[in-house]
């Protein structure tokens, strides 16, 4: 009540204190009856509460005394009595986590509603039959979330009375139809040796402690560990007198978005169902009618509209929509019910949205003045920005509609037809990319649909759990797409005469709501409008720099357009990898002399040096880290396996030749083949990431750093020749002792000396190393000295770090780790603070204490990790640097570490 509000500011001042206590339901519910709007009376449990439920294993001390107290307090401020015959009070049960979990916990509606109180609600309504709809409605619900008896049962029973009588909906039954379902329902619970409590406190008592259980199931955990969401939150129950949308055709019950959450449109969107009580919206069971006319492009378009048939009730309904959104600053998702004209609100909160619609809403709400650049900055997620970079459907590609459904969640998906959650989740562990096609999803199929690229419903609004859920999860989502027809048993549908099996690949299209024939081609995305202005935003607020990792002149442009201030890390050796460049790589390592050896690199550095122009136009006025060749050898060679093979081969061949010519040419292309394995067998190492790679090559072969310096400067020279201003860095891999670093250093500098000299230009360049092995970060101080700028290679460091390879841990036992939580993430994908982060801190501090103009950067994959980010940024880099497509994400995550 209004009235006792005010002492819940002694407890919980702040609105997050009050989600965090009341949860998210229990805290809008306080919020808006404090502000006046028009909310059932009721009272919440906190989640203290329910976590101390399942400390003590039961009903906390004093809790069930205080319900008492409560309900009582409900009676007298209603009027109306806990199961009387005559004004009976009924409540639904809800819960409401701190953090929004939208389907995944349980509500009870009409609790309170007994043999007795059933006739005390027919006579107080003169409505029998409402009274009596409502009262199978309990049952039903209460045996399905309490006791945990299967919602099927219940559905069963109800179609066969339907047939019985003929009824074609549920609202066709009529009282004594209803009567004999309740007896019907009854004998379900008797089935399962329950019969349906009679006392409606026994029914109270019963429904929080399954809203405090609905905590621990299944499909909450799972879906806070997707989320992750902390297990020690606890939900609150939220105990709310009822009122009815089921009153008649002045009544019903709805859901709506203060602005559009597919496009973040400023437009009053959502959902309407005349005389339907609660869950039938979510539920999707019927089909909703629009609210207002701008809401119908998705919706049947033959339905009156909410506006139209209750006019009065809509502006009202407005009205409050346009309140809540100032008093909360940001877009809300209303649920309400109207009984016999009257709106009442029964939940708000921040509305889930795409990605695209959080980024327009953010930059729109700073315009209309509502919020600072700052907070739209936090409003929009380096997920949403994540989304918005995948890839859409080509509009120029040849394509075959075979279906069109309610656009619910944007973005193009491809992959194969799969109806079962759980083998989703098997095909994609595989690495396969599948589409998850249901009827229509519940909960339980949240861990298929995470598995999924996209998600495709034959039933549903754009309300529906399908709808809600992708647009969380950012994946493309079709739903309420009537035109297919499922056969789950024998796993296929049929859409415009085309039968697409279980297996069979199709594409689908989140932004218009088309599913389409096959793999349609997808291009990739750009940059444009609102999420440019964000970035822009971005950009003026972050101090840390973004860089990309770019190994081909390519991917540097894509760095470029997505804001890229320069490269943090080109890998020369992926420039070997090229088909014209394999052979002479191979040619070079196979070389028996020096003068072999040299003969190759010269013919490599053409190529290099072009590679280097190409880099150097591309980041014109931008610094551009080239590494020196760091991989072991052995892997520009084919493998043992491969080369035994081929030998075999090659004997087996020999065995049927027929001149002597041919004998000849086999011999000598076994010898080379032979001589390969003889080299692949001197180069084997048991170890070789920790083996003879990086700087440690280039000390022992000095000619190949010297070729690769060599081709730097002279690219360096031609293309500042051109007029442009280039900011070349060299950087050495790998170090761990600083007189590896003076050596190397001595050699180069004068071999791009001697280029300098030879073209009679001066390049101005920086020499810098790596800090990639524990011993380099702790004698950074040392390594200083010979460094003009330090790179933290991320993930070589958390490898060595921890002696995890990089390459097995995974598979064998990190995913156990991280499922046990014995590590909190995968440190590959996301920077240990504690450990690895500390050997960055310390890097950086050493370092700058002997050399204080030192420039840090990471180029691990850490710098496109949001949550890295922001230990970078307070470890005090000057930049990440990360792929190019995550550049963007880079560039908010950093102005989010900023704020
Ligand atoms: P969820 O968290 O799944 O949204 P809710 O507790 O919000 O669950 O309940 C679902 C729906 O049940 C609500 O949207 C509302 O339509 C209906 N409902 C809940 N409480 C009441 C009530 N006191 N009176 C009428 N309808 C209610
Ligand atoms: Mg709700
Ligand atoms: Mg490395």
């Amino acid at each position: 009540l209004k009235e006792d509000l005010e002492k819940l500011n002694e407890v919980a001042p702040t609105m997050s204190d009050k989600k965090k206590l009341l949860g998210g339901k229990g805290a809008g519910l306080a919020e808006m009856t404090r502000i006046g709007l028009p909310v059932p009376p009721g009272y919440t449990i906190t989640t203290e509460t329910c976590m101390k439920y399942f400390e003590e294993k039961g009903f906390p001390q004093g809790l069930w005394d205080e319900v008492l107290e409560a309900t009582k307090k409900l009676e007298e401020h209603t009027g109306k009595k806990f199961g009387s015959d005559d004004n009976p009070l009924l409540v639904s049960v809800r819960s409401g986590a701190p953090i929004s979990m939208p389907g995944m916990m349980d509500t009870i509606l009409n609790l309170g509603l007994t043999e007795k109180s059933v006739e005390g609600l027919a006579k107080q309504t003169n409505n029998p039959r409402f009274a009596w709809d409502a009262y199978r409605r309990l049952i039903q619900m209460f045996g399905n979330v309490v006791l945990g008896i299967e919602h099927n049962e219940f559905e069963e029973e109800l179609e066969k009375i339907k047939e019985k009588y003929g009824a074609k909906q549920d609202v066709d039954l009529d009282v004594e139809a209803l009567k004999e379902l309740v007896e019907k329902y009854k004998e379900v619970y008797r089935r399962h040796g329950y019969e349906f409590p009679q006392d409606p406190y026994e029914q109270l008592r019963m429904a929080i402690k399954a809203v405090f259980d609905s905590w621990n199931n299944e499909r909450a955990i799972v879906y806070r560990k997707i989320n992750k969401i902390p297990d020690d939150m606890g939900t609150a129950v939220n105990v709310v007198m009822m009122v009815f949308g089921n009153m008649g055709d002045d009544s019903g019950t709805g859901v709506a978005f203060t602005r559009d959450p597919r496009t973040g449109e400023k437009h009053l969107y959502g959902e309407f169902l005349p005389n339907a009580q609660g869950e039938d919206v979510v539920a999707g069971i019927r089909t909703p009618h629009a609210i207002n006319e701008y809401s119908k492009q998705d919706a049947n378009r033959d339905l009156p509209t909410m506006e139209e048939s209750m006019p009065d009730v809509y502006e009202q309904l407005k009205n409050v929509a346009e309140l809540l959104e100032k008093h909360y600053k940001d877009m809300q998702d209303i649920e309400f019910t109207v009984e016999k004209g009257k709106l009442y609100l029964l939940q708000t909160r921040n509305g889930k949205r795409t990605a695209a619609a959080a980024v327009r809403i953010a930059v729109e709400m700073v315009d209309e003045g509502l919020i600072t650049k700052e907070e739209a900055i936090m409003r929009v997620t380096p997920e949403n920005v994540d989304t918005l970079l995948h890839p859409q459907i080509d509009p120029k590609a040849k394509k075959e509609v075979i279906a069109k459904g309610l656009a619910a969640s944007p973005g193009a998906a491809l992959g194969k037809v799969v109806f079962d959650p759980d083998k989703a989740v098997e095909l994609a562990e595989k690495g396969e990319k599948v589409l998850l096609v249901r009827p229509e999803t519940t909960p339980d199929d949240i861990h298929g649909m995470n598995a999924a690229q996209g998600i495709l419903t034959a039933r549903g609004g754009m309300t529906s759990h399908a709808a809600v859920v992708a647009r969380a999860m950012g994946k493309p989502a079709v739903v309420g797409c009537e035109e297919l027809s499922i056969n789950m048993k024998e796993g296929y549908f049929i859409a415009r005469g085309h039968r697409i099996n279980e297996g069979d690949i199709i594409t689908i299209d989140g932004t218009t709501g088309e599913v389409y024939l096959g793999e349609v081609p997808l291009i990739p995305p750009s940059i444009s409008g609102n999420l440019e202005k964000i970035l822009e935003w971005a950009d003026e607020i972050r101090v840390l720099g973004v860089r990309a990792n770019a190994d081909t002149p390519e991917q540097a442009t894509k760095a470029r357009e997505f804001g890229a201030e320069g490269i943090g890390l080109a890998r020369t050796e992926h420039m070997f990898f090229g088909e014209d460049r394999l052979p002479i790589m191979q040619e070079m390592i196979m070389a028996q002399s020096k003068e072999d050896r040299v003969k190759a690199l010269d013919k490599l550095l053409v190529m290099q040096r072009s590679d280097f122009v190409e880099f150097f136009r591309t980041m014109e006025g931008y610094p551009v880290i080239i590494r020196l060749l760091d991989p072991p050898l052995h892997e520009f060679l084919p493998s043992r396996e491969e080369l035994t093979e081929e030998i075999n081969e090659l004997k087996m061949k020999l065995k049927e030749v027929t001149s002597l010519r041919e004998m000849d040419l086999l011999l000598s292309q076994i010898n080379e083949k032979k001589r390969i394995l003889s080299v692949v067998n001197e180069l084997h190492e048991f170890n070789p990431m920790l083996g003879f790679r990086g700087c440690r090559l280039g000390i022992i072969y000095p000619e190949i750093y010297e070729m690769q310096v060599r081709a730097i400067i002279q690219a360096a020279i031609q293309v500042k020749n051109e007029g442009k201003e280039i900011y070349p860095e060299i950087m050495i891999p790998l170090i761990g002792h600083v007189n590896e670093l003076k050596l190397l250093k001595e050699d180069l500098e004068k071999v791009a000396k001697e280029e300098m000299e030879k073209s009679g230009e001066e390049i101005k360049y920086m020499f810098g190393t790596m800090i990639e092995i524990p011993r380099a970060a702790l004698t950074a101080d040392e390594i200083a000295k010979y460094a003009e700028f330090f790179s933290f290679g991320t993930n070589d460091l958390t490898q060595m770090t921890f002696g995890y390879s990089r390459d097995d841990a995974q598979a064998k036992f990190l995913k156990k780790y991280v499922e046990m939580g014995i590590l909190k993430d995968d440190p590959f994908k996301s920077l240990d603070w504690d450990g690895v982060g500390q050997l960055v801190r310390m890097g950086v501090e050493k370092g700058r204490k002997t050399n204080p103009n030192l420039e840090a950067g990471i180029c691990g994959e850490h710098g496109g990790d949001p949550k890295s980010i922001e230990f970078f940024h307070m470890a005090g880099l000057n930049y990440v640097s990360c792929s190019p497509y995550r550049v963007p994400i880079a560039r908010l995550a950093a102005a989010q570490a900023q704020i």
